[in-house]
Formats: C-alpha cells, sequence, structure tokens
C-alpha cells in the first residue's frame, strides 16, 4: 500500500499460520483464532484480493510445508518473509529468508539485491543407517559450524550421499541451514525430487526438471569456497539444546551433559511436526513406534503434541488411520499451524513454572520461545529414527522420549517400563515415504483463494483497533550527523530477533507498530548491570524497562543508539526487531557484527547498522555516552564512519573517537536518506 502499486509484481502467497495457538487441538484452536484475530485474518484477505495474492486460510497449513507441496520447483528462485523460508532447497530451490520489508521490493517489481554470499559445500557420503536421520545432518552441522558459521553463505549439498535422502528429508536439512545463518542452503535435483513432485500432482514439473537435470546440480569440478565432509553412515542420532539449536549431543554425550549441568533428568513434553518434520514419511515412523508402545498397553507418559504442516499432511493422516494412533496413545492433534513452535502454546503454567524439559522435532529452541517460560530448556531431535530395516535398536527421541519419559535415554542401551512394571524395548520404527495411496488433494481445495487484483477492495483496518495500525511513512534523513545520542542499552551476548522484538503473547500486535513496541529489547542482557530488561533513562537518571525508557526519548525527541555484541539480530527475519527502535528513535545500532537478514531490515527502516572496526571498542562505550558520529554526511559505500564517545560524567576530557564500518550499498543510502526503503520505492 506504501509502494502505492495497484497490484503484487510477482506471484505471491500469504499464509496464516503464526497466530493460532495451540491449546484443546485442531479446529477448536483454529475456530478460537478466527474469533480473536479475525481482523488480522481479514485484513490479509482483503489485501490479498485487492493485490492478486494467494490467500491461504487459517488452518490451511504452516507457510513452508504449502510452499514445498503446491509452490516450490527445482531451478527457481523465492523470497520468503520467514527464516525458514529455505526449506524449499529439499526442491532444489534457491529460497531465502528476508524481512517484510525486502519482499516488499519484489512485489513491488523493484530489483532485489543481497551481497553475493559464498558457497560452502557440504559433501555427503555414505547412507543414514539404524538411528540416524536427515534431521542429524543439520544438528550435527550446527554444532559444527555454530549458529554464524553460515553466515553469508549458501550451503550447498553434494556428493553420493545426496541420492539417498527423500525430499522432505532434504527439505528438513535446508529449513534449519537457518540455525547456522546461512542464507539459504541447497541440494541438486534428484529421484526423490522427481517423485515429491508427482505425489503431489506435480507431473509436469517433474518431467521438466528431470530434462534439464544437468543444469539442477553443481557443475563438474565446481569450487566451493570451503567443503565440510559428513559421511552418512557415522551420523549419530542427536539432540540439540538447551537454548541454542548449535549445542549438539550424540545421547551419551547427552547423558553426561545431563549429569555436569544438572538438568532435569525427565522430559515434561514432548512436540513433533512442525514445518522442520511432518513429512509422511515422519509421521508414519513416529506412528510406527507409537503403535508398539499401544501393543504394549502403554500411552505417553507426558503432553505428546503433534502438529502437522499442512491440512494436506493432517488429511492424508487421518485417512491412513495414522491420527487415530497419535489420539490412541494420549496425543492431541493441533492445528495445522506454528503453534508452540513459536510461542503460541497455552501450556499450563504449572508445567512450566519450574525448571523442566521438553523435546521437540522443531528447529529453533532460544530461551522462552515455546511456552515463554525461561525455566524451560528445549532440545531439539527428530520425530523418531530413520530406516525401518537396518536398526537392531529402537528410535531414540522424540516419539520414544514420550513413552520413555526419560531425557537421558538412549533406547541402544535403555528399556521403557510397561504399565505393570515390566521393561521392553522399542523394535525399529516403519516409515513410508510417500503415501501409497497418495496425498488427500481434495482436502486441501477451498483453503487457498486465488484471484486476479481488483483494485475495488477496500483493504479493512479498523482505525480503533489495538491489533491493525496503518503506518505513516518515517520521516527522511535530516541530512545532518548523529549528535547527542545517549545510548539506550549495551547489549551484551546473544541478542536475537526474540530479545529484540518477543514473540508468543505479543505476535498478536505484529500489525500495530505502537502496542507492539512496548516489547522492544525486553529480552536484551544490560552490559554494565547483567540485568535482562533494564537500563537508565539519562534524562531522569531512573532505572526503566528497555521499551519505557525508548519511549520516553521518543517523546522527548531524544536519538538513541544500541550498542550490540556478536551476531546482534541473529534468528529470524522478523522486520519488527528493525522497525520498532526505528518507531522510537533509534538512529545507529553499533555492534561487534550482525546477523545478516536484521542488517538490512534495519537498512530498510533507515537506521544505519554499523559494525566496530576494532571489535574491542566494545568495551570504550560507557552508559552514560554522548554519541555523534562523523562520516554520515556523504556517505558512500564502503566510507568510513568515527563514532564520537563524550562522557557527561568527565566535562572537558576530549572524546574517544572509535571508527567504524558499514555496509551500505549506494541503493541502501538511499534508502537511508529517504528514510525508509519503502520512502525511496514510492518515490519512483
Ligand atoms: Fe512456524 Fe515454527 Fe516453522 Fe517458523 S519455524 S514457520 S514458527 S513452524
Amino acid at each position: 500500500m506504501l509502494a502505492k502499486r495497484d497490484s503484487c509484481a510477482v506471484p505471491a502467497s500469504v499464509h496464516c499460520d503464526h497466530l493460532i495457538a495451540a491449546d484443546r487441538g485442531g479446529h477448536s484452536d483454529v475456530a478460537h483464532a478466527e474469533s480473536v484475530s479475525g481482523e488480522i485474518f481479514a485484513f490479509l484477505r482483503t489485501a490479498s484480493k485487492k493485490y492478486g495474492i494467494d490467500f491461504w486460510r487459517p488452518g490451511s497449513g504452516i507457510i513452508h510445508q504449502i510452499v514445498l507441496e503446491n509452490y516450490a520447483f527445482p531451478g527457481g528462485m523465492m523470497l520468503g518473509t520467514d527464516s525458514h523460508t529455505p526449506n524449499a532447497g529439499g526442491l532444489g530451490m534457491i529460497a531465502i529468508g528476508v524481512g517484510g520489508a525486502d519482499a516488499v521490493d519484489a512485489m513491488a517489481g523493484i530489483p532485489w539485491e543481497l551481497k553475493a554470499p559464498k558457497v560452502l559445500g557440504v559433501r555427503l557420503s555414505g547412507k543414514l543407517d539404524g538411528w540416524a536421520t536427515p534431521k542429524d545432518v543439520i544438528l550435527k552441522l550446527a554444532g559444527m559450524l555454530t549458529v554464524q558459521g553460515g553466515t553469508n553463505h549458501i550451503i550447498e549439498y553434494f556428493g553420493p550421499g545426496v541420492d539417498t535422502l527423500s525430499c522432505t528429508g532434504m527439505a528438513t536439512i535446508c529449513n534449519m541451514g537457518a540455525e547456522v545463518g546461512a542464507t539459504t542452503s541447497l541440494f541438486p535435483f534428484t529421484e526423490s525430487m522427481r517423485r515429491y513432485l508427482v505425489a503431489t500432482g506435480r507431473s509436469e514439473v517433474a518431467e521438466a526438471a528431470a530434462k534439464a537435470k544437468e543444469h539442477l546440480c553443481a557443475d563438474a569440478g565446481a569450487e566451493y569456497d570451503s567443503v565440510v565432509e559428513i559421511n552418512l553412515s557415522e551420523l549419530a542420532p542427536r539432540l540439540n539444546g538447551p537454548a541454542t539449536p548449535d549445542r549438539s549431543w550424540t545421547l551419551p554425550e547427552l547423558k553426561t551433559g545431563i549429569a555436569e549441568n544438572k538438568w532435569p533428568k525427565t522430559v515434561s513434553a514432548a512436540l513433533i511436526g512442525s514445518c522442520t518434520n511432518s513429512s509422511y514419511e515422519d509421521m508414519t515412523r513416529a506412528a510406527s513406534i507409537v503403535k508398539q508402545a499401544l501393543g504394549q498397553g502403554m500411552k505417553a507418559k507426558v503432553p505428546f503434541l503433534i502438529t502437522p504442516g499442512s491440512e494436506q499432511i493432517r488429511a492424508t493422516m487421518h485417512r491412513d488411520g495414522l491420527l487415530d494412533v497419535f489420539q490412541q496413545a494420549g496425543g492431541t492433534i493441533l492445528a495445522n499451524a506454528c503453534g508452540p513452535c513459536i510461542g503460541q502454546w497455552n501450556r499450563p503454567k504449572e508445567e512450566s513454572s519450574a525448571e523442566n524439559a521438553i523435546v521437540s522435532s522443531f528447529n529453533r529452541n532460544f530461551k522462552g520461545r515455546n511456552d515463554g517460560s525461561p525455566k524451560t530448556l528445549n532440545f531439539l531431535g527428530s520425530p523418531e529414527a530413520r530406516r525401518p530395516s537396518a536398526p537392531k535398536h529402537p528410535s531414540p527421541l522424540v516419539t520414544a522420549m514420550a513413552f520413555s519419559g526419560q531425557l537421558a535415554f538412549d533406547p541402544t542401551t535403555d528399556v521403557v517400563t510397561r504399565p505393570d512394571g515390566s521393561t521392553f524395548r522399542f523394535a525399529p520404527p516403519q516409515g513410508i515415504e510417500l503415501p501409497p495411496q497418495g496425498f488427500d488433494e481434495a482436502a486441501t481445495r477451498g483453503w487457498v483463494e486465488s484471484s486476479a487484483p481488483d483494485s475495488s477492495v477496500q483493504v479493512k483496518v479498523d482505525p480503533a483497533s489495538s491489533r491493525l495500525q496503518l503506518i505513516e511513512p518515517f520521516a527522511p534523513w535530516d541530512g545532518k550527523e548523529i549528535s547527542g545520542a545517549r545510548l539506550l542499552v549495551k547489549v551484551s551476548g546473544k541478542c536475537t530477533t526474540d530479545h529484540i522484538s518477543a514473540a508468543g503473547p505479543w505476535l498478536k500486535f505484529k500489525g500495530h507498530l505502537e502496542n507492539i513496541s512496548r516489547n522492544t529489547l525486553i529480552g536484551a542482557t544490560n552490559a554494565f548491570t547483567g540485568q535482562v530488561n533494564s537500563t537508565t533513562n539519562w534524562l531522569t537518571g531512573e532505572q526503566g524497562t528497555n521499551p519505557d525508557v525508548a519511549f520516553a526519548y521518543r517523546d522527548a525527541a531524544q536519538p538513541w543508539v544500541v550498542v550490540g555484541d556478536w551476531n546482534y539480530g541473529e534468528g529470524s527475519a522478523r522486520e519488527h526487531a528493525a522497525m520498532q527502535p526505528r518507531f522510537l528513535g533509534c538512529v545507529a545500532v553499533v555492534c561487534r557484527s550482525f546477523a545478516r537478514i536484521h542488517e538490512t531490515n534495519l537498512k530498510k527502516q533507515g537506521i544505519v547498522p554499523l559494525t566496530f572496526v576494532n571489535p574491542d571498542d566494545y568495551d570504550r562505550i560507557p552508559a552514560d555516552a554522548v554519541l555523534a558520529t562523523r562520516g554520515l554526511v556523504g556517505l558512500a559505500p564502503g566510507s568510513p564512519v568515527i563514532l564520537e564517545v563524550a562522557r557527561p560524567s568527565e566535562p572537558g576530557a576530549p572524546a574517544v573517537e572509535i571508527p567504524l564500518a558499514h555496509t551500505m550499498s549506494r541503493d541502501q543510502i538511499e534508502w537511508f536518506r529517504a528514510g525508509s526503503a519503502l520512502n525511496a520505492i514510492a518515490a519512483q
């Protein structure tokens, strides 16, 4: 709307997956979401109609699963406003997670640009066996690379092991490339992709891709900036966590970790599915474990929540009896939506108020992400283990843990206890790559509304709404250097987009910038005090929360700056993490390093992202700093910027000068001058 266009310039789709809270289960939770978030869905529906965008109704599924089933194709390129967009790399697509403002570029027909990433080659050899699943490939890689290791890289998989993987397994691996900060992840075209395309009603695409096969893989002799080798035959199942997805453990290692860290030995909930792991293959394997447990007279010992990734998967699972199996074991089938993966989990407080451990087959495990409780430790694993034929031992992971109830559970050595006190071991799980009767496609009909652009449609926004607010363009740059800026907070350690703009209960305000800004930086740790969400208001000298002080600065027209540590803004494409600070008067973020998407998001909103040339200069910023710049006037690609740091507590002392760097291109500098990328686009 603010870009002043009549229609969307490229094929686009809208997905209502983040606002459906997990409570009583599928239909009732969708109905509840319709009642509490109806105005949001009406806004999205009318905006989609007006601009010619496919609109997927609430309950239709999670964006990445629907994209894999309907839109992704080998050799294509796609942007998505969610960091797990690279899921489509499992179908050979270059799919990149971006901020909403980047998507606006593409939707408005403006070239989208990205600093050319490096290419990290991951050579897969061997064949998964016994315990390991495709998920373990990325869990291991996360442990090797850490959450920053893939930054500014495309991860390209190659080697003989690739052809042994299912399409949906490759999607799982690509999905979680976001956890190492990769720009995207990609597999070459394989037979399993062809099978998946045919099974999802796209035989023509499968044929076309097969004909172009030699172009849908690496060139012979291709060189990579770096190469990592993973032998699938040697891969062991893993659990990663808690609190960070790169803390990777084999099961014997985890037993030691639990003892050393005094983590709970028991599991308090097991959650499977989500966009990461809800393929038919995943679900049939998980169901095979559940059937064994039922045969032993067992039910899940802890809450067991199943999130199908789409209505197509859910309906197929229902038709094939899988849902019945999960429900007989006490499992709850949640809506086809993000639910607990994004903090939309109405978990009883008594389950999360004390330290507890949950296991999930999701992709992300930052503190508080799932149930909002900092006391909950989340470990990530496969919904089950792979390969029905080879293993002599049972599956170790999430589904099996629902029945063992133990976090320190290694089925290669451990048994589970029947209700009568006797014990047994799971037999190997049985999985099916694709449904023998095909997917239940009929169920999907009616969930998507497609139409040509219709300018007569009024986009619905109630001016009195607390959930939706039409935004005003940000003011253009005043042409001057920053001066007299105050430090809102100097952040120490991890500061993800969840720390900058928390999810959970705040998600309902995503359409209302003023209201959601009340969560700004509430997860940030103050480097001077070690306290979370606490800082000094230098206009009054009083302590306050980060958002309260930011609002006070905004109301006093006091410009402010955030100083960050390494990989500031890691985690997601959440543009609110940039819009909110901008809305509240932030003029620059200065840190040791940025996560790529967040850095771009800051540029889009007209905030200058700057890094210390010497990372140790981070230590030279005092709490009461008054900050100014030299170098914004005349800013050019690669030009230096100087940060002048004065201390009111040391009157007369010369300002400290700290050299800074920026990565703004010529176009991005225009965004800064216009006040935001949107302002620059609307002016074209
Ligand atoms: Fe939804 Fe979780 Fe997937 Fe994000 S990672 S799209 S919140 S299911």
